[in-house]
This record gives structure tokens, sequence and C-alpha cells, in this order.
């Protein structure tokens, strides 16, 4: 309605100039440079109308001309851009496939396409690296740690190459710039707390173990014994020069994995250092009802030692009550009656084990022969069945096989952290289907088989009642 009103306004307004035009006719002149131009007012008016409507056409060219360069240079930069994510997808999809030559040729066209070095950087590292290039790779990665939205990139590239180049500094320093960048990453947790226990930074990784319990990256069941072991090797190196604070650790690694054997011996041994004897039996005791172990009836005759053999009776049958039915009671008995001389006591408690006897059983039935009958001939038959019967527990690396006898955080042979478990040899449980190889060796993976001769040839077995 409106539209149309104005239109109707418009019409009447033109018709009434046209009618007044026509009354009032009229003329106009113009003298310029010895012309003179007349003409009649209505006819300079339509030719004014179209010099104003020609000037406003001519100032929408220029206006689109003027644009021109710009739109031409947006479409040009529109394409290199999209050529250069296309190198970057492409040089991406040749690292992982493995494609040095092509990673590198789409590495570099990235670069030269994309003003946007953060992006192009992780594939000129990752293509250098490819080609075996690590110095060019290294000056990659060292310009991303620089950069904050890249610096995470850039560090975990520099570790990984400081790992590969076995440089434990470098690599220990990195990992500490990597968490404490990312905290909340389980990668940078692991790898920083794996470097630190290989550099025995122990009251460094206990803290870092509860942050990250605290961050929710380690269940607490897998944070308080990775707690325990850490305060343990604390406790032994407090015990160096301050005893009360040694103990004060010992008792709260004890306390976070109370089956942990080691921690337990630490601990009685520090309170029969400070003479405090009655809780370094009840130490003893409570860990013999956990995790009984040969080694710790030894250490507990050597908290009151007894005045002779017979007197050690009473103290091996207190203990070996804390958990009677293991067997490894009915071995601390057994030994103990051998060395007092009672045959018929420890013969009654090694008969139960004859049927399958373990190494450990044949040399104690061979020294019972030995000592009781002088039977030479049996005793030498105990001997030799020792070649084939189960092997007595030790430490077993649960990662690589190694056995040892004394206990440490981090395996000999392949450095894995708390690996060591103490059991028989698992490869033992398989020796029905192992082939017959030669030769003795100190691992045995538990997937691969072994003779009865490598398993009992492997671990130098402390021999009975150490
Ligand atoms: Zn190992």
């Amino acid at each position: 309605m409106y539209q149309i009103l104005k239109y109707l306004a418009v019409i009447i307004l033109l018709v009434a100039g046209a009618v007044w035009l026509a009354d009032n006719p009229g003329s106009a002149s113009l003298d310029w440079g010895g012309y003179r131009v007349e003409a009649p007012f209505s006819v300079l008016l339509i030719a004014l109308i179209l010099f104003g409507v020609i000037c406003a056409l001519l100032y929408r060219v220029w206006l689109f001309l003027r644009r021109t360069p710009g739109l031409i240079g947006e479409s040009r930069r529109e394409s290199r851009r999209r050529k250069g994510y296309l190198a970057l997808t492409r040089g991406m999809v040749a690292v992982a496939a493995g494609d040095v030559n092509e990673a590198e040729k789409n590495a570099k066209q990235a670069e030269n396409l994309l003003s946007d070095p953060p992006l192009t950087m992780l594939l000129s590292a990752q293509a250098a690296q490819l080609a075996g290039d690590e110095t060019a790779a290294e000056k990659y990665f060292e310009a991303m740690a620089e950069k904050p939205e890249m610096a995470f990139l850039g560090l975990k590239g520099r570790l990984t190459q400081a790992l590969k180049q076995n440089d434990k500094d470098t690599a220990l320093s990195l990992a500490r710039r990597a968490h404490k960048l990312s905290p909340k990453t389980d990668w940078a947790n692991d790898t920083l707390f794996d470097l630190l226990v290989h550099k025995e930074q122990w009251t460094e990784a206990e803290a870092l173990v509860r942050a990250a319990l605290k961050n929710k990256l380690l269940q607490p069941s897998d944070a308080n014994r990775r707690l325990a072991l850490l305060l343990h090797e604390q406790a032994k190196i407090q015990g160096q020069d301050n005893n009360k604070l040694a103990l004060k650790t010992a008792r709260k690694a004890l306390d976070l994995a109370p089956s942990f054997i080691p921690a337990g011996r630490h601990l009685a041994k520090i309170l029969i250092q400070a003479k405090r004897l009655n809780k370094a039996e009840e130490t003893l005791e409570e860990l013999w009802a956990k995790a009984p172990q040969a080694p710790i009836v030894n250490q507990y005759l050597s908290i009151r030692p007894a005045e002779n053999d017979i007197l050690a009776i009473p103290k091996v049958e207190r203990l070996a009550n804390f958990n009677t039915t293991h067997e490894e009671s009915a071995f601390a008995r057994a030994e103990a009656a051998l060395k007092a001389k009672l045959w018929g006591e420890a013969r009654k408690y090694l008969e139960p084990f004859l049927a399958a006897p373990s190494i450990r059983v044949c040399r104690l039935m061979a020294e019972l022969e030995e000592e009781e009958n002088q039977d030479m001939a049996k005793s030498r038959e105990w001997l030799r069945k020792t070649s084939s019967a189960t092997p007595d527990p030790v430490w077993v690396c649960q990662s690589c096989g190694n056995m040892v006898n004394d206990w440490s955080p981090l395996c000999s042979k392949c450095q894995s952290f708390d690996s060591l478990e103490w059991h028989i040899p698992p490869s033992v449980l398989h020796l029905e289907k192992a082939p017959t190889a030669k030769g003795s060796t100190t691992t045995l993976p538990a997937t691969t088989g072994a003779s009865r001769q490598e398993v009992t040839q492997g671990v130098d077995v402390a021999p009975p009642g150490e």
C-alpha cells in the first residue's frame, strides 16, 4: 500500500513537473570560448539528468575496478591454502606409510604453500626423522618447543629422540618440562616416572605418584604399591645417617604394602639396629603370616641368637606357627630339626613333599641320608634328583624372565620397575612341552621353553638355611 502511494506520488510529481514545464517553456543559453548554445529549458534539464546518471555509472565502474586486484589475490591465496592443506594431508599419510620421498616432497610443498609454520613443522620433523636426519628433526622439534601452542608436541619429539639416543639426562629434563606443561597426560606422567626411577630420584618420583593419584592417572592400589617401593628405597638411603627417619619411612612403606617382603625385612633390620628386638620379631612374624620366604627364618633367628641348634627349634616353631600350613613353614621346621640332629622330626616334615620334591627337598634329603644313616649312595641319589626337581622360588622378572636372589626396584636385565616377584620360575610349569635346548642361561622368558638343566643352572638358588 505504502509502495503504491509512493509510486502514485512520484507520477503525480512528474506529471505536475511536465505540465509546469509545458506552461513555462523558457530557454537557457551558454556562452563559452566564442560558442553560443541555446536550448529550451526542458532539454537542458533532461541533459543534466542524463549527465548525473552517467557519472553514477562511471563511479560504479571505478569502484569495481579498484576491488578486482584484491579479489584476484584472495582467490590465489585460497588456492594456495587448499593446495597446502592437501600437501599436508598427503605428507601425513606418507609418514604413516613410511614413504620417505613422498613425505619429504609434501612437507616442502606444505611449508611453501602454508603460512602456518606450527602446522607444517610437525610434518617436516617427522619427514626428516623418516629420512634418518635426526639433526634436522631436532631443529624442528626445538622450534616447536618454543611455540606455546606446539610446545608439548615439540618436547615429546625431542624427548623421544633423547630416549632413542639413550641420553637419560636430557630426556629427564625434557620430561620434567613436558609434565609441567601437561601434568594430566598419561604419557608425560609415565615417561617422567620411568626416568626418575632409573635415575634413583625416589623423593621426586614419590611426589609424582602422589600428584598422579590426585589427577586420577593411577588407581589407588597401583599408587600405593609404587609409593611403598619408593619409600622403601628412601628408607634404605636415610638409614645411612638418620635411623629414626629411616624407621618412620620403612614403616610407612610396609603399611602401604604389608606383603612386600623387602620392606618388611628392611624394617626389621632397622628395628634390630635400634635394639627394638620385640618389634623386630613382631614385624617378621607378621610378614611370615602374609608372605613366608626362606631367608626370613635366618633373620628371625639372628634377632636373639639361640645358644645351640636345639634351643633354636622353639623359635622356628614360633615363627612357623604364624603360617602353619604353608610349605615354607614345613621346610623351616625340617631344616631346624636337621641342624639339631633330630632326624625323625626332619624326615616327618619332609615326607609330604617326597612325591614331587623341589631342589631344596632333595638337598635336605641328601643331607639327612648322609648324616643320619651315612648312606652315601642314597645321598648321591637325592643330589642327582636335584637336576630334574622343581626349582625353589626366586625373584623372577615378570617382563623378561630374569631370575635373581636379591630383590631390587629395577630388573638388572631389562630395567623394568617393580617387575620382580617371588615365586617358582614360570617356565618350569611348561617343562613337558619344552624343547631340549642346550646351554645355560639366566634368562627364561615365560613364553619360551627351556630344559630343566637350564632352569636349575639359571640361578644360584640359595642353599637351605641361608
Ligand atoms: Zn627383566
